[in-house]
């Protein structure tokens, strides 16, 4: 889609209302309190109200739009100016672009990334799923290797019966142990899937959750070989985040991360992204701004 594709699809307030009062009522308003098929919408205050009983339905209620302070208008442009831009979007660059105070832009984008993780976490990856762990961030001055500060992360990758990547999903956590693996793939895994990960211990306990495993500790074999789109898509994340967000705090680099997943995830459905990602916000549960410091 296009700037001007956008303009003619969402002119104004109004068609930003409709679109969401579509997603809400897919069949067309129904009063949830009498049943008639008319209303009116009040705009300025996001609300349907019925013809017959008057009664008032907001159209942003569940959705991540729920009692937002920024026009709609505002909200799909920055969902539209996310989904064009392969490579993220930053605050510094949307609060430009949309005339909105730097501290609502970086908002708006956690809130999105927010609806991004919602989204992915409603998939599961079955088949063949490499695992692998991971340390994202700037390293810290002076340290080295596995000591620093970086935040750890847990990747899975999932792989077509001919060995191309598939989805990713990836988690931060606070230790790299059996007991993180477990919650990991517990929450995004489907049982009995072929698991496939280095020799590490961590991951010993994958065949007693109903998994598949293949721990490759293949002597003369490196571990590039094994794991090796994994490690392909564990640098390109790295990229990601180094290239657009420099100097990122590992307080919100999950949200970063989410974000890669979410865009890696429908990198074949780069012309779709927008109908999707304008989807996945409108149907996310409300963020609140105390989840988002989280
Ligand atoms: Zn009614």
């Amino acid at each position: 889609m296009s700037l001007l594709d956008f303009q003619r699809h969402f002119p104004d307030e109004r068609r930003c209302h409709e679109y969401l009062a579509k997603i809400r009522f897919p069949g067309g308003f129904v009063c949830p309190r009498c049943g008639s098929l008319s209303a009116a919408l009040i705009e300025k205050r996001s609300l349907w109200q019925c013809r017959a009983c008057r009664n008032q339905v907001s159209v942003t209620a569940g959705t991540m739009f729920h009692r937002t302070r920024t026009p709609l208008l505002v909200w799909f442009w920055a969902i539209f100016l996310v989904a064009i831009d392969k490579r993220g979007h930053s605050a510094l660059q949307l609060s430009r672009e949309l005339s909105v105070p730097y501290d609502r832009a970086w908002r708006m984008l956690h809130k999105i990334r927010a609806a991004m993780a919602y989204r992915d976490a409603q998939y599961t990856l079955d088949g063949i799923v490499e695992l692998d762990e991971a340390y994202f961030g700037a390293p810290d001055e002076g340290r080295r290797g596995r000591g620093t500060r970086r935040a750890k992360a847990l990747v899975a990758l999932g792989l077509t019966p001919d060995g191309k990547p598939r989805f990713v999903k990836i988690q931060t956590t606070k230790r790299l142990d059996a007991r993180s693996v477990k919650t990991f793939v517990a929450a995004g895994i489907a049982p009995g899937t072929t698991t496939r990960t280095d020799g590490l211990n961590i991951y010993s306990g994958l065949r007693e959750l109903g998994f598949v495993h293949e721990a490759t500790v293949a002597p003369g074999k490196s571990e590039d070989d094994v794991l090796y789109w994994t490690h392909i898509v564990i640098s390109n994340a790295k990229t990601f985040i180094l290239g657009t967000f420099h100097g990122l705090g590992d307080m919100h680099i999950q949200r970063y991360l989410d974000e890669f997943c979410y865009r890696f995830n429908r990198r074949h459905r780069e012309t779709e992204m927008f109908d999707r990602l304008l989807f996945a916000c409108a149907s996310a549960p409300p963020t609140t701004l105390a989840e988002l410091i989280l």
